[in-house]
């Protein structure tokens, strides 16, 4: 998975890791592989548990109430996660920049990749384009790479339900 400018590809997957965290090793290496990872090396319940954990610190960047309170969780979790940016042309897809430093197992990957591609994403479309799904309900993390910005639900069938139960509450009254 390579980073492109405004960091989507990285941000729907670990949307997708919050939303429904791996439970094995074996998951979680089959899940980073058809993100289009490069998974060339044994991962780990070690990795599992340094995956999960970098998902529930993500995880408050998403429930940040102000920009400047995700700006500071983001940053800590640059700084932990994130190198000085380098060239490389490792993988087939040719030369491409990495911001860690290489040799990481997989959970470093996704930390590093999650976070500076999380920072591309809030700097580029906008710092309010993380959230929670508005359907009481379901409350599901979703990032919003919408045109106008104005997300409030994970998905379509959410909001459609929200709006069907809001127009029956109308009724009622
Ligand atoms: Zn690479
Ligand atoms: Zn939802």
């Amino acid at each position: 998975m390579h980073l492109n400018p405004y960091g989507e590809d990285p941000v729907r997957f670990v949307i997708e890791l919050t939303n429904t965290p791996p439970i094995s090793a074996d998951e979680l290496a089959r899940r980073c592989a058809e993100a289009g990872m490069v998974v060339d090396r044994t991962v780990t319940d070690a990795d599992l548990a340094e995956a999960l954990d970098f998902i529930s610190r993500w995880t408050e960047v998403v429930d940040a109430t102000t920009d400047e309170h995700r700006a500071a969780l983001l940053n800590v979790l640059l700084a932990d996660a994130s190198a000085h940016p380098r060239l490389t042309d490792h993988a087939e897809g040719g030369w491409h920049i990495h911001y860690r430093d290489d040799d990481l197992g997989l959970a470093g990957v996704l930390r590093a990749v999650a976070s500076v591609g999380t920072a591309l994403h809030l700097s580029g479309r906008g710092m309010h384009r993380l959230g929670r799904c508005a359907l009481v309900e379901c409350g599901s993390a979703y990032a919003d790479f919408s045109r106008a910005g104005r997300q409030r639900y994970c998905s379509h069938t959410c909001a459609n339900r929200d709006a069907v139960r809001r127009h029956r509450a109308r009724r009622a009254c």
